[in-house]
């Protein structure tokens, strides 16, 4: 059975960039569900845990609010 994709959050601590990504099937795209490197400054040792649920909120909002001004 497989398991659902879990929302994480992706954080740099060379830069203060973060992440969150709410993978919508287990088939995760990089840099879309999954960062293997900071997008701001290529650290690749990003520290990365469950979102919580403000930022899952957050995120989901983002996603909204741009795909309209698409
Ligand atoms: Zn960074």
């Amino acid at each position: 059975m497989p398991i659902p994709p879990q929302p994480r959050t992706f954080l740099c601590n060379v830069c203060d960039w973060h992440g969150t990504t709410i993978p919508l099937s287990d088939c995760l795209v990089m840099g879309v569900d999954w960062y293997s490197h900071c997008p701001k400054c290529s650290n690749e040792t990003l520290e990365c845990r469950a979102a919580t649920r403000t930022e899952i909120m957050r995120t989901r909002l983002n996603d909204f609010l741009q795909r309209r001004h698409d």
